[in-house]
């Protein structure tokens, strides 16, 4: 059964508050609003918070790559809106396919070394899926591991590509793991790994958080291997409830979506990436072209990161008044849009969501 209704919630609502104050006293925040539904998705967010009159000014940037020196790079105004507000929310980029182009996402996370990808998983009352009781969290090494890109041919027929795990990367991921476990309330952090194939890469990273771990001694730690962790959250949830699954890369990409599957898809997970400095949320799912410019977009995924977003922010009680109003609303079933098995438009959601704030 679902205990608590509130998708992140902050044990401690009255956090640190983050982001740049305006003189207005409310925070700029960076809008990338994206390509494909991203305009519509985020319309519905600027309509939301505008109606539950969070303190929140958004600054909308261009994110079309440009040429410059013979490359495709971001505009430097969005880069430098980002570095100012210290907060972006960001909605789905379409990658381009072809040589020469740069990935505007892999570009983001590198800038501003944004380390921790967190990824709550929560069943949503009201969209039936094969267990309601899915509560988990899974944060993502985001810089290295299989993703550092050094790739070379030894020699034709045999390539090589290089998994590189940091005790700096590693240590700096793990205690932020700990530290969202404190922070959200929930009891044990728990380590994903193949330690037992991957010795030294691996290993590094579990011998690291067997260290990290001594800090924190109100969390419990173990560690799981990756295959074991697979069979057993899709086979039983529950005892994944109290817990803060942290690990390197590439496990962390697949499990995330693994466990987005359980709760009914990417079109309803949220995502933050927190670097040091900045932090973007951003939906996790793509520009969804088949349906853009139709009004049949979700824009759940993009809401509930802007929850994830507001909580970082140290806005907790904004953030639990727009929450209760979408899940009220996705609990009653009355109001939601097609990919749920409703028919509602983007907006006629989005106008339901704010009659009940
Ligand atoms: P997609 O997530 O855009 O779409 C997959 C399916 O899910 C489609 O049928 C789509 O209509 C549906 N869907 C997705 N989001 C939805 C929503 N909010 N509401 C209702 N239905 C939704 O994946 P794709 O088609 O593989 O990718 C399209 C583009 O998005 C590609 O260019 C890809 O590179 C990019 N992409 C970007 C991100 C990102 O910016 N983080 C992530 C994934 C894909």
């Amino acid at each position: 059964q679902i205990q608590s209704r509130s998708y992140v919630a902050a044990k401690d609502e009255v956090a640190k508050f983050r982001g740049t104050k305006n003189p207005n006293g409310n925070y700029t925040v960076t809008l990338i609003e994206g390509d494909g539904i991203g305009p519509e998705i985020s319309q519905s967010v600027k309509d939301i918070f505008k109606a539950a009159q969070a303190p929140i000014e958004w600054e909308p940037v261009d994110v079309t790559p440009q040429l410059k020196d013979g490359k495709t790079v971001i505009p430097d105004e969005a880069i430098e809106s980002v570095k100012r507000n210290l907060i972006a929310l960001k909605g789905p980029l379409a990658t381009p396919i072809g040589k020469g182009h740069v990935s505007l996402n892999l570009t983001l996370r590198r800038t501003f070394n944004l380390f921790a990808n967190v990824r709550p998983c929560k069943s949503i009352q009201g969209y039936k899926t094969p267990y309601d009781n899915v509560d988990t969290v899974l944060i993502r090494e985001n810089t290295e591991g299989e993703y550092s890109g050094i790739e070379h041919v030894v020699v034709p027929g045999v390539v090589q590509s290089i998994k590189l795990i940091t005790r700096r990367a590693s240590e700096r991921v793990l205690r932020y793991a700990f530290q969202y476990a404190e922070q959200v309330g929930k009891q044990k952090v728990r380590v994903v790994h193949k330690a037992t194939i991957m010795k030294m890469s691996d290993g590094l990273f579990l011998g690291t958080a067997r260290k990290v771990a001594q800090e924190f001694p109100g969390i419990e730690f173990d560690a799981e291997l990756l295959d074991n962790a697979c069979l057993k959250i899709t086979t039983d949830p529950a005892p994944y409830a109290d817990k803060v699954l942290v690990m390197p890369n590439l496990y962390g990409d697949i499990l995330s979506d693994m466990c987005a599957g359980l709760i009914g898809g990417l079109g309803l997970t949220p995502s933050a990436n927190i670097g040091e400095e900045v932090a973007i949320m951003e939906a996790v799912h793509g520009s969804a072209p088949d349906i853009a410019g139709k009004g049949l977009a979700n824009p759940t995924a993009l809401l509930l990161s802007s929850i994830m977003m507001l909580r970082y922010m140290g806005l907790g009680s904004h953030a639990s008044k727009i929450e209760k109003a979408i899940f009220d609303t996705l609990a009653e079933g009355k109001t939601i849009t097609r990919d749920l098995g409703g028919k509602a438009s983007t907006s006629e959601y989005a106008d339901a969501i704010i009659t009940r704030l």
